[in-house]
């Protein structure tokens, strides 16, 4: 049975998570956050210890067990949501994701996750890499005053320690290091959808994403009539 993918991709803060959670919840789809397994990876690799600069040091992804249950990440049977959102993680993930170790396993994990189910799967190399073949592919941005504003409330939601400032470096360190990393690095593909969204509302967002993969699926004017 064929499945559908929404690719959603774009740099830190540009509201991916919260508008693939709204479209996948609409789909009835499978909502896969990436970026939370690039966190998790980070967060198990501080736990034990493993030198975060070197390549070679994650071995331990192979007796890792990653599962997403409604749109969170459990590893080795344990929920991630608040660990891997620390300011320690969140300084470290950029230079773990760029191990190219790393991103091979996760790719692939990534790409078998999408072959049993339906996928929204946001992160920074889905339309490029990991899913090139998905019906739509968005690469959404905003400004990174936007963004770290859209990051701060989302953490404040969450219960996490936030600062607006501490947030604006921090993006703009990730943005330097996942753009220019030499091993897929984060770029929109050519046949992606670009959506500045620092002036829209995520709902806004949400629904003109899903409009547009309704389309997709099945354009307008095609639809079978009865009569
Ligand atoms: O999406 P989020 O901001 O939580 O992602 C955390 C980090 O994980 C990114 O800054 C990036 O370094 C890495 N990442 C990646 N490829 C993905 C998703 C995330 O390199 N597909």
């Amino acid at each position: 049975m064929k499945r559908h993918a929404l690719a959603i991709d774009g740099p830190a803060g540009a509201g991916k998570s919260s508008v693939a959670k709204m479209v996948a919840k609409r789909l009835h789809y499978t909502y896969i956050d990436t970026g939370a397994m690039y966190r998790a990876t980070t967060y198990k690799a501080i736990v034990l210890g493993v030198d975060l600069q070197d390549p070679e040091a994650f071995g331990f992804l192979d007796d890792t067990m990653m599962e997403f249950h409604d749109g969170i990440l459990f590893v080795d049977g344990e929920e991630m949501t608040q660990k891997i959102r620390s300011n320690q993680v969140s300084n470290h993930v950029s230079v773990v994701a760029s191990h190219i170790p790393v991103r091979n396993k996760l790719v692939l994990l990534q790409q078998k996750i999408s072959k049993n189910h339906n996928v929204v799967m946001d992160g920074r190399d889905i339309g490029t890499v990991v899913l090139p073949h998905a019906d739509l592919k968005i690469f959404m941005t905003a400004s990174v005053e936007e963004r770290a504003r859209r990051r701060h409330e989302e953490n404040q939601s969450l219960g996490i320690p936030s600062d607006y400032h501490q947030l604006i470096d921090e993006i703009k360190r990730r943005d330097q290091i996942d753009s220019t990393r030499i091993y897929n690095p984060l770029r929109q593909a050519e046949d992606a959808v670009f959506l500045d969204t620092s002036d829209m509302d995520i709902h806004e967002v949400a629904d003109k994403i899903y409009e547009m993969f309704a389309n997709v699926l099945q354009p307008k004017g095609s639809e079978r009539t009865n009569g």
